[in-house]
């Protein structure tokens, strides 16, 4: 995979209206891992791409209509079979981290490229999803040098308001796989 103008070439491009400038964008410097799924719990349905695109019907599940009207996004977003949807170009602000802190410096959208692992905190990722994200995560800190080894979790940065990538995200595997891809430089 490559970053080419700010877009992951191995991802479905499907722009969210949920993004702004970057107050320096010359300043991309931290990954941030999240899980997500709509509802919560159930994988597959596109609930989470009609979510960042403003387009979740609230009829069809009491938890929508408690959510609908929020305005989030991510960059790219990893389903349960490895398929990445990227949803804000890498160079602009993502809304993805909200009230949010990594070592000392607030607001992470600022500086941060968020990626959402469709999942919850119960259940484990596919094999699929971490050879999708080590590999985006290459491109990316490739696109990107200053990330480097930067990268945690949303729990880490918003601990006591927010628990994803939670317990079942394995830190270890992942990081092994994203070194060796790194190594390889087969991103
Ligand atoms: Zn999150």
């Amino acid at each position: 995979m490559k970053v080419i103008d700010g877009k992951l070439d191995a991802a479905h491009w499907l722009p969210s209206p949920n993004f702004g400038p970057r107050p320096d964008n010359a300043d991309v410097s931290l990954l941030v891992i999240h899980n997500i799924s709509l509802p919560p719990g159930q994988f597959g349905g596109g609930h989470v791409q009609a979510f960042f695109s403003n387009q979740l019907d609230p009829s069809l599940h009491p938890y929508f209509e408690e959510i609908h009207q929020l305005q989030v996004s991510a960059h790219l977003l990893i389903e349960r079979d490895g398929s990445i949807t990227q949803f804000v170009d890498l160079r602009d602000r993502a809304w993805h981290a909200g009230v949010s802190c990594y070592e000392g410096r607030d607001n992470c959208n600022d500086y941060s490229i968020g990626i959402e692992m469709e999942g919850d905190d119960h259940t484990p990722f596919t094999d699929a999803q971490y050879t999708a994200l080590a590999q985006a995560s290459c491109a990316i800190t490739q696109a990107f040098p200053a990330i480097g080894r930067r990268i945690t979790g949303h729990e880490h940065i918003a601990p006591g308001r927010k628990t994803d990538p939670g317990p079942c995200f394995d830190w270890d595997r992942y990081h092994r796989q994203l070194d060796s891809a790194s190594v390889q430089e087969v991103c």
